[in-house]
């Protein structure tokens, strides 16, 4: 199994660093509660919700018909928009931590994604890839190398991410996907870490689905609820920060791309950190662990470690998933 631990994309020695900047945002937020609005359940549009809790200022809550979590009331699209124009924290990550794990991202992140897009497309004309939330632009990159596609196109709200991707050498639209114009269909869309941010998931799959040629896939990657760390760790995890209004699980991610005019050709849970997030907060005494939990995760954790993640992950137990679907 190829190993990852939180040290090779999140340097500790940068944490501090992001903290303050983050700390900026949360305040920044939280001085517009004037502009937040209620939704319903963004996946399956239900009003009944249970099992609130407050972190950061915020407040979050569950579904009580397909228990996706999320962020309620939350920031208007407009004051969103306006919160990764001028975000410290992503430019936090632009100048620091993404350099800094650029090396483990490329090799242990997007080399593996780029060859599961490999599989992807097959059957299908590969022509336009549409990288949504394309960030740093690493993998628009690996996929123009591969030379998969005729066109790559990256599009990027936040300009100092967008500016990178230009750096790059890669088409950039530096507009939310929501105000993208495509003059061509779309082969295949990626959105990766993307759309637990979105204000309203279901506009922006739908426009997805319209933007895709026939037999088009969307390829989406996002924490899941349901998973090992999130489900121990709660409100701890640090799944829930404020940028993180929609937290699916693997059956309402279905419902929701289902109600967008999508099948969903797979679903898996390759996610490589649940084990060491959990031992990590019991380390920090953030969760009080079962003796079995303290047995795999600290006392045998050089013997375990790797081989329960690798468990998890492969009986769709752990908390980051990805998403193929089909037009
Ligand atoms: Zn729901």
């Amino acid at each position: 199994m190829n190993s990852l631990r939180v040290q090779e994309i999140r340097p500790s020695e940068l944490l501090e660093g992001q903290k303050e900047a983050f700390a900026l945002d949360v305040a920044w937020l939280n001085s517009r509660k004037e502009r937040f609005v209620r939704v319903l359940c963004p996946a399956c549009g239900h009003n009944s919700k249970n099992r609130v809790f407050h972190k950061y200022g915020v407040s979050y809550c569950e579904c009580r018909n397909c228990d996706t979590v999320y962020m309620n009331p939350r920031p208007s699209y407009g004051l969103l928009k306006k919160y990764y124009q001028r975000s410290e924290n992503a430019s936090y990550w632009r100048d620091h931590i993404y350099p800094a794990s650029e090396k483990s991202r490329r090799e242990k992140i997007f080399k593996p994604r780029v060859r599961k897009l490999q599989e992807v497309v097959q059957g299908i004309a590969p022509r336009l890839l549409v990288d949504v939330g394309a960030g740093f632009g690493t993998f628009c990159q690996l996929v123009q190398e591969a030379e998969m596609f005729e066109r790559v196109i990256a599009v990027e709200p936040t300009p100092v991410l967008a500016n990178t991707c230009r750096f790059r050498e890669i088409e950039t639209i530096e507009n939310p996907i929501e105000e993208a114009t495509f003059w061509e269909k779309v082969s295949v869309f990626t959105a990766f870490e993307l759309i637990e941010h979105l204000f309203e998931p279901f506009t922006f799959l739908t426009r997805c689905a319209r933007q895709l040629a026939p037999g088009g896939r969307i390829v989406l990657t996002c924490p899941n609820v349901g998973g090992f760390e999130t489900a121990l760790l709660w409100d701890k995890s640090s799944t829930f920060d404020i940028e993180h209004l929609n937290l699916f699980n693997q059956e309402s991610i279905t419902l929701l791309l289902n109600r967008c005019g999508f099948d969903v050709k797979e679903i898996t849970t390759p996610g490589k950190l649940d084990a060491e997030l959990v031992r990590e907060a019991i380390l920090d005494e953030d969760y009080e662990p079962s003796s079995f939990l303290t047995q795999v995760l600290i006392d045998d954790w050089e013997r375990l470690g790797d081989r329960f993640q690798y468990w998890l992950s492969a009986n769709s137990l752990s908390s980051h998933m990805m998403i193929v679907g089909e037009k």
